[in-house]
């Protein structure tokens, strides 16, 4: 998995998600500090820094301190 294309910043859906590869440079509103991909349950990686896998962006590697606006916590 790790091994996926980065999904691109011009990609559609990581546009209309307001995807950044740095959660710490998002501008969006819904950013709270401390969210990020690898804490996110659409992450199916477990790895924290690099990249991986998301389940909104198939076949694409996203990267483990990015965000988007689709974050939602890792059930504990
Ligand atoms: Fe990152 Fe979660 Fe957004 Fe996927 S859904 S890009 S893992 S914040």
């Amino acid at each position: 998995a790790a091994d996926l294309p980065a999904v691109s910043p011009t990609d559609p859906t990581a546009k209309a998600l307001d995807y950044v590869e740095d959660a710490t440079k998002s501008t969006n509103p819904k950013y709270k500090a401390g969210d990020v991909c690898h804490n996110c349950q659409f992450y199916t990686a477990t790895n924290t820094t690099g990249r991986g896998p998301c389940q909104l962006f198939p076949g694409k590697s996203v990267n483990a301190k990015g965000w988007c606006v689709s974050h939602t916590p890792k059930k504990a």
